[in-house]
Parts: C-alpha cells; sequence; structure tokens
C-alpha cells in the first residue's frame, strides 16, 4: 500500500449557535495516502466544508491533528503554512466568487503562480499560458473577466490556479455541484487526467454519491459531523453497513 501523505486525527470542531453549540466534526480520523482519491460525502451541512477548511488551515480546531507529509500543521502559520500551500491546494464549489472579478484571468493565475514560485516575468507569463493549455482554455481568456466566461470555465481557471505550484494534494469542496451535468462531465475528466498526469492526492468532497463511484478509490460517509461508514467505493455502493448510506444510495437511484 502506498504511503500516508495526509493525516486527520482526532479532528473536534462546534461552533455556538444562540443557545446551545453545533458539533461540526467530532472526533473525525482518516487518512489519504500518495495517488488516492478520496471521497467525502454527506448531506448539507453535514461538516464537510469545515473539514476541508480545517484540513488546509482556514479555520482552527478545538483539538486533534492535521498531519501533513509526518508534520502536524493544525497549528502553523506565515512562511511554514506558505510552504504548505506548495503542496496542498483547494478549489472550491463557487468558481467565480473564488476569482476576483476586478482581475483578468491571466492576473489571477500570475498571482498565484508569484506567491507560490520564484520565476522572472518571462517565465510567469509562459507558466500562465502552459496552465491554461493544461486546464483546456484557449490562451486568448488570459484577457478576459470572470464575468466574461462560463461558470465551468471559471472553475477550469481555479484548478489552473491550484495546479500552479505542482500540489501533491488536491482538495476538490463540491467543485462540480453549480455546474450542468454536461460540464460537471467535462470538469471530472479534466480532474482525472490530472490525476493520472501528476499523481495527485485527491480529497473529493460531494452530496452526491453517484460522482464518488465515477471517481474515487475510497469514501468517507459523513453524518451531523461523525464518520458513519468508510470503506472502498465498491464496498460502500454495493454493501453499504450503514442505514444513512442506504438512504444516500435509494436517493441517487430516485434521480
Ligand atoms: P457542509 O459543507 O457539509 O454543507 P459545513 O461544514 O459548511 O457543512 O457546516 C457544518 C455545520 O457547521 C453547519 O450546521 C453550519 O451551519 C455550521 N458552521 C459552519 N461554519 C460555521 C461558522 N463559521 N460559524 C458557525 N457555524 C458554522
Ligand atoms: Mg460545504
Amino acid at each position: 500500500m502506498n504511503e500516508i501523505i495526509l493525516q486527520c486525527k482526532n479532528i473536534k470542531k462546534k461552533y455556538k449557535k444562540k443557545n446551545h453549540y453545533h458539533i461540526a466534526a467530532n472526533d473525525i480520523s482518516f487518512e489519504l495516502r500518495k495517488g488516492e482519491c478520496l471521497g467525502i460525502v454527506g448531506e448539507s451541512g453535514c461538516g464537510k466544508s469545515t473539514l476541508a477548511r480545517i484540513i488546509m488551515n482556514l479555520e482552527k480546531v478545538d483539538s486533534g491533528e492535521v498531519i501533513f507529509n509526518g508534520k502536524n500543521i493544525s497549528n502553523i502559520k506565515g512562511k511554514k503554512l506558505n510552504l504548505v500551500y506548495k503542496e496542498m491546494q483547494m478549489v472550491f464549489q463557487d468558481a467565480i466568487g473564488s476569482l476576483n472579478p476586478k482581475m483578468t484571468i491571466g492576473e489571477s493565475i500570475k498571482e498565484y503562480v508569484c506567491s507560490l514560485c520564484s520565476l522572472t516575468k518571462e517565465d510567469k507569463e509562459e507558466k500562465v499560458d502552459k496552465l491554461l493549455e493544461l486546464v483546456g482554455l484557449p490562451i486568448e481568456f488570459k484577457d478576459r473577466y470572470p464575468h466574461e466566461i462560463s461558470g465551468g470555465q471559471c472553475q477550469r481557471v481555479a484548478i489552473a490556479r491550484a495546479l500552479s505550484s505542482h500540489p501533491k494534494v488536491l482538495i476538490c469542496d463540491e467543485v462540480t455541484s453549480a455546474l450542468d451535468a454536461s460540464v460537471q462531465a467535462q470538469v471530472l475528466e479534466l480532474l482525472i487526467k490530472m490525476k493520472e498526469e501528476f499523481n495527485i492526492s485527491y480529497i473529493f468532497i460531494t452530496h452526491d454519491l453517484a460522482l464518488v463511484s465515477s471517481f474515487c478509490d475510497r469514501v468517507i460517509v459523513l453524518k451531523d459531523g461523525n464518520i458513519v461508514e468508510e470503506g472502498s467505493v465498491y464496498n460502500v455502493i454495493n454493501k453499504p453497513k450503514c442505514e444513512y448510506t442506504k438512504l444516500l444510495l435509494k436517493s441517487i437511484l430516485l434521480k
């Protein structure tokens, strides 16, 4: 079996609501291996995005550890964190919202390239062109603004930015949820191509168990901040143990 690249150990996180605490992560532990694609599924509000933000150190844990490449990264800051971001990146659901509306696509990608790699001006331009090509967008798109391209194309730009530092781990949080079915398939195809080309390990977060079957090796089912089922995609889909997973599967069949 491949080496472990990322590990969550006993992650706990609760949020204060009006008169109670909401537990978004209740003692969550799992691991991701090199080259593996791990799906995290569960209905809206079960804690998927909280977990992703915790892994990326965009949110503090109440307790527990995120171990990346053997080091606890849950409390690091500044330069040390930037070094982690070179190797671990995230793409969000709201592709248009994740791009600065006042920046052209080229400027947006370049900003990322600049923050993560020290390159000359010409090399940066060349890198932007290469990244656009990699995600299947015409080079002329450099001069367009986010509102001048479609949602699927925006998501390709977000993926290009995330890939600019050659990350080893890519966290995708509902990256295809806002897209039409045909565009969804194209973005998934792009992610599969990237996986094969660069041996990236993925955490693929979705509320749609059907998507997991076409993309992931292993899957975790989350419910109310708890892992209720974990296993190979084949086993979880064909022999689900937990009633909640069975319900999620039924909802796919009803569609
Ligand atoms: P999912 O991505 O699975 O839809 P989230 O992780 O976004 O779920 O949210 C899990 C729960 O935590 C929800 O009940 C949500 O309202 C709550 N939550 C998430 N972030 C915050 C926050 N910053 N402040 C308060 N509550 C939050
Ligand atoms: Mg979410």
